[in-house]
């Protein structure tokens, strides 16, 4: 029997990639779960020498190599580096697929099927819930559920069912309402964007997923999605035309928060005039950094708040190092994933900032939980608590 693996990569052409390997080892040293291990067995270059032997023997993955497969966060920071550009990503995300199709999945990630199979959210919670999110807001929201509307608002379902991230939404709530911008929310009509079966490899499950949102967006009028989270970001803007071709999503535009504030700012449409005195640095998440060169909006929208000293980290943009909470790391080795953390938020205290910001639902989870009893001047905070509480419309 031919493994899933090996049928996936000589369908993408891909098998003959590890054979070109230079074992050279940059990507050792930019991998989270490499550093934390310190096993070259757990580096990108030590798991391609061991896909290299599985696809030569056509054999399926054991379950020890499994368990390293779910040690990645999919950071893409071994990808980046790489001499001869192997696309590292795809073999995780292959691999994970492989040991999807034998029934291998970590706990958790059953967890989350079984969640979304029953009620169309990673949290197993009722769909009528989808918009507790809001409680904060109702004010703003009145009338907005399911109305036609060109611009939408998605919020994903860790924002909409972690009371901790639901801030997230407000603020973006708040911003439209400040700036007039009429919109709309698929409430109870909003499944989960499908990253986590993209992360863990079931393409077939994320494809329905895919389907219904755009159908529900479609039937809105909707063509402009706003998101705060770059999982689902990344779900809208590459997997779902992959999964369901380009012209799925004809018409539809998706824009992370930083871009559609950059955006409303060269429109003349958002201006920030009052000083925010405070020295930020910037941590680019994976998903929208590495995984879709998004690095400039959330740098220029920070730039242009008066007050505000902006100040890189030694690895920034494409060599960010990961936050830790990529790849389901944090359900599946939260441990692992606090220590991950733990070394980028090092690297914000070595700027001397008093913020550390970023945009993104898993970041915020990943160095609040890294902060947690951490001897520590620096707080965390989202892009979107910085444009609120710059423009004073908290
Ligand atoms: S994606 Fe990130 S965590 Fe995974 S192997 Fe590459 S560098 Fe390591
Ligand atoms: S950077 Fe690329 S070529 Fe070098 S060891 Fe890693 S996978 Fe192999």
């Amino acid at each position: 029997m031919v493994s899933e693996l090996f049928k996936g990569l000589r369908e993408e052409e891909l098998d003959i990639e590890p054979t070109i390997c230079a074992r050279c080892g940059f990507c050792t040293f930019v991998c989270p779960a490499y550093l934390d291990t310190l096993w070259d067995s757990q580096s990108p270059r030590g798991k391609l020498f061991q896909l290299k032997d599985l696809i030569t023997k056509n054999k399926a993955i054991p379950a020890d190599f499994a368990e390293r497969i779910f040690k990645c966060t999919l950071c893409g920071a071994c990808e980046e580096i790489c001499q001869v550009n192997i696309p590292l990503l795809r073999f995780w995300q292959l691999a994970r697929g492989e040991i999807a199709t034998l029934g291998e999945w970590p706990e958790i990630i059953n967890f989350i099927d079984n969640a979304i199979q029953n009620s169309q959210n990673i949290m197993d919670i009722d769909q009528d819930d989808r918009l507790i999110w809001t409680d904060m807001v109702d004010d703003l929201v009145e009338g907005r559920v399911q109305k036609q509307a060109e611009v939408a608002y998605f919020a994903g379902c860790n924002i909409s069912y972690k009371g901790t991230l639901a801030h997230m939404g407000e603020n973006t709530v708040k911003l439209f309402s400040h700036l007039g911008i009429d919109f709309t929310l698929l409430g109870e009509n909003e499944f989960c964007c499908g990253n986590p079966y993209f992360v863990a490899g079931d393409f077939e499950s994320g494809t329905k997923l895919a389907d219904h949102n755009l159908s529900e967006l479609k039937r809105l009028g909707v063509k402009t999605v706003v998101f705060n989270c770059p999982g689902c970001h990344r779900a809208f803007s590459h997997e779902y035309p992959h999964l369901l071709g380009k012209e799925a999503i004809e018409g539809l535009e998706f824009l992370s928060f930083s871009q559609f504030v950059l955006r409303m700012i060269k429109e003349g449409k958002l201006s920030f005039t009052n000083q925010y005195p405070h020295v930020v640095t910037w941590h680019d998440p994976c998903e929208l950094g590495r995984h879709q060169d998004i690095y400039e909006p959330a740098r220029e929208v920070l730039r242009a708040i008066p007050g505000l000293e902006l100040r890189e980290m030694k690895h920034n943009r494409n060599r960010a190092r990961c936050c830790g909470g990529g790849g389901i790391l944090k359900g599946t080795n939260p441990v692992m994933s606090v220590r991950v953390s733990g070394r980028r938020i090092e690297m914000a205290e070595a700027t001397g900032a008093e913020i550390m910001a970023s945009e993104c639902p898993s970041c915020t989870m990943s160095f609040n939980d890294g902060m947690e009893g951490r001897e520590t001047s620096i707080v965390f905070k989202d892009l979107s608590q910085i444009v609120v509480e710059a423009l004073d419309i908290e």
